[in-house]
């Protein structure tokens, strides 16, 4: 249902703006959730951390692909695209609506959560920004995050980022298999791909934590990353994929049929 989705989007919303949680200020960040061949955003110039129901749109998932397939589109044809879906919901998709779109054409993502939260985007602005996913350091961080994620370079937002993160993304899957469970981009913040919101949350937590261990290892010696055949077997064990869906489960969100699937109507 689109109502059960808003509330729940506008709930996560707030709990990613929080500012326990570090991770957004002002109108930094947004969030979206995937509905049948269309996702649901936040609407630019809302603020996470007071999100309402009201506060996301609706944006077919076919007409902004065409956009980013067609290398004659630019700016002018997003701003037709994002003035047409003002005129149908009311308000205009975030800015960064288009890599939310790249994101739920790649993967399987059902909710995805960007934010920039303060010790990842420092070590984004960084010259060790790299060691965000160069390794593992510790086992929950794998298990939480994924053994590979993927740090996308600085490229100014908008159509371009978006068609860069999709050929990334495309390399990364061939590369190791399965899309990145979280996507860094350099010099601006972390994207956290999940089933449910819960799952984003506590994904975008750990990425904070992770930010933080690297700058503190790093002025404690430096890091000691696991061995990769350690990380490989973490990231593969029955027990840990156990943990990782009992991780995802929406007990916040109360029941798993608030959790938002592609089945949810439109
Ligand atoms: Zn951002």
């Amino acid at each position: 249902m689109t109502a059960s989705l808003r509330a729940l989007l506008a709930d996560l919303s707030r709990q990613l703006g929080d500012p326990g949680m570090d991770a957004a200020l002002l109108g930094e960040g947004n969030t979206s959730a995937r509905m049948q061949e269309a996702m649901l955003i936040k609407a630019s110039g809302a603020t996470l951390a007071s999100a309402e129901p009201d506060d996301f749109v609706r944006l077919e998932l076919s007409a902004a692909l065409a956009l980013l397939d067609d290398p004659q589109a630019g700016d002018a044809e997003v701003d037709a695209l994002f003035s047409h879906v003002t005129t149908h919901e009311g308000r205009r998709p975030s800015v960064e609506s288009l890599l939310h779109v790249v994101l739920y054409e790649a993967t399987d993502a059902q909710v995805i959560a960007h934010s920039h939260p303060t010790s990842v985007t420092a070590l984004l602005c960084s010259q060790s920004a790299e060691r965000l996913v160069d390794g593992a350091l510790f086992p929950d961080q794998i298990v939480v995050l994924g053994a590979h994620p993927l740090l996308v370079p600085y490229v100014d937002p908008g159509i371009e980022l978006a068609r860069h993160a999709r050929l990334q993304v495309a390399d990364h899957i061939t590369r190791w298999g399965e899309a990145p469970r979280v996507i860094y981009l350099r010099n601006h913040g972390m994207f956290a791909l999940g089933s449910t919101a819960s799952e984003v949350l506590g994904m975008t937590a750990m990425a904070q934590k992770c930010a933080r261990a690297i700058i503190a290892a790093s002025s404690a010696g430096g890091l000691v990353f696991m061995p990769p055949d350690e990380v490989a077997r973490i990231d593969s064990r029955p027990d840990e994929k156990y943990r990782r869906a009992l991780l995802s489960s929406d007990r916040r969100d109360s029941t798993r049929e608030h959790r938002p699937r592609i089945e949810e109507e439109r």
